[in-house]
């Protein structure tokens, strides 16, 4: 286990954060409608590991179905670097960190990051897509 702190951004910079991320704990992609959309690559951290920089008042919220999530991206540049919630069964609450908005992770890190895929997209969260989704997700 070996939990780095990350520097991320949007792409204009108006939002920027922080990070406590163990890229050995694995990452996540799922089909799910935002995540497929988005091409959400995330990994999953608590909210004390998570510090936002600046953007604050750029930021744009979104959510959608049973508001349970928070989809937050930026009014200027439109990139989506993180999403927060609190889900129960999943461990309650939670900030899901784009890795593709991380600024100071070498290509080689990102390259070593397990996947695990999930079927959102039929709430079978604990099962994975089709090989073919996995291909393209
Ligand atoms: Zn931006």
């Amino acid at each position: 286990m070996t939990t780095q702190t990350y520097a991320g951004s949007c792409h204009c910079g108006k939002v920027r954060f922080e990070a406590d991320i163990d890229l050995d704990a694995g990452s996540g992609k799922c089909n799910c409608s935002i995540c497929r959309k988005t091409r959400n690559w995330s990994a999953g951290i608590k909210p004390d590991a998570f510090r936002l920089l600046a953007g604050q008042d750029v930021l744009v919220d979104y959510q959608f179905n049973t508001s349970s999530v928070h989809w937050p991206f930026c009014g200027t540049c439109g990139v989506r670097p993180f999403g927060h919630g609190d889900i129960p069964e999943v461990g309650g609450a939670f900030y899901s960190v784009q890795l593709a908005c991380l600024d100071d992770v070498s290509a080689q890190a990102l390259a070593d990051v397990s996947v695990g895929y999930s079927n959102g997209r039929d709430n079978d969260w604990r099962n994975e897509p089709s090989d073919a989704e996995k291909r393209w997700l």
